[in-house]
């Protein structure tokens, strides 16, 4: 099994890189971002709480996501192997799913996180909010997310790091080239 934590800011390719990961080696994909979309989509009351938030650039609670998480996760374990792609963004999720993968006998292998600085970040997703019109791609909230990356999310990193799971990957550059970067890492395993 193949178990990846793909990390890195907003706007930093995750699900792009996500994709082209799942079509090469076969892996489940957890996008809680996604998960989100779909609640509100299907105008679940779990939805409309969650759409208030994200429109702020807040994060959804750890208890929330951690739940969402582990139903989702039940009964997958004939799965090649699992991308958690905007999950874990808190280090009480990351310590979450280290106890929902222990209860299955399973452990994260790895945490890939895409480097891209703060600037390229802004124009990226002020972009996506043109193309795709998703409602938290404006300015304000744009600069929210990232701030409460760098103070919540960031420090997730030295969790990994401690366990020696964690490589950073320049996210600047050609989509294929940064898969390059990417798979370079994981068949180096
Ligand atoms: P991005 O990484 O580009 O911000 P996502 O689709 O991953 O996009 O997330 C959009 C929003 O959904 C976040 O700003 C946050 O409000 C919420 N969200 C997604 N995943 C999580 C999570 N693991 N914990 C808390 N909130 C989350």
């Amino acid at each position: 099994m193949l178990n990846i934590v793909l990390f890195g800011p907003p706007g930093s390719g995750k699900g792009t890189q996500s994709e082209k990961l799942i079509d090469k080696y076969g892996l489940t994909h957890f996008s809680t971002g996604d998960m989100l979309r779909a609640e509100q989509a299907a105008n679940t009351e779990l939805g409309l709480q969650a759409k208030k938030i994200m429109d702020r650039g807040e994060l959804v609670s750890d208890e929330i996501i951690i739940g969402m998480i582990r139903n989702k996760i039940k009964g997958q374990s004939d799965a090649k192997g699992f991308i958690f792609d905007g999950f874990p963004r808190t280090v009480a999720q990351a310590e979450a799913l280290d106890s929902v993968l222990k209860d299955l006998g399973i452990k994260i292998d790895l945490m890939l996180g895409l480097e891209v600085e703060k600037d390229e970040l802004i124009d990226r997703l002020l972009k996506r909010g043109k193309d795709q019109g998703r409602t938290d791609d404006n300015l304000e909230t744009i600069e929210n997310r990232i701030n409460v990356y760098e103070c919540q999310t960031l420090p997730l990193t030295g969790y990994y790091d401690a366990q020696n799971k964690y490589r950073g990957v320049d996210g600047l550059g050609g989509i294929d080239d940064i898969f390059g970067r990417l798979c370079g890492i994981i068949e180096s395993l």
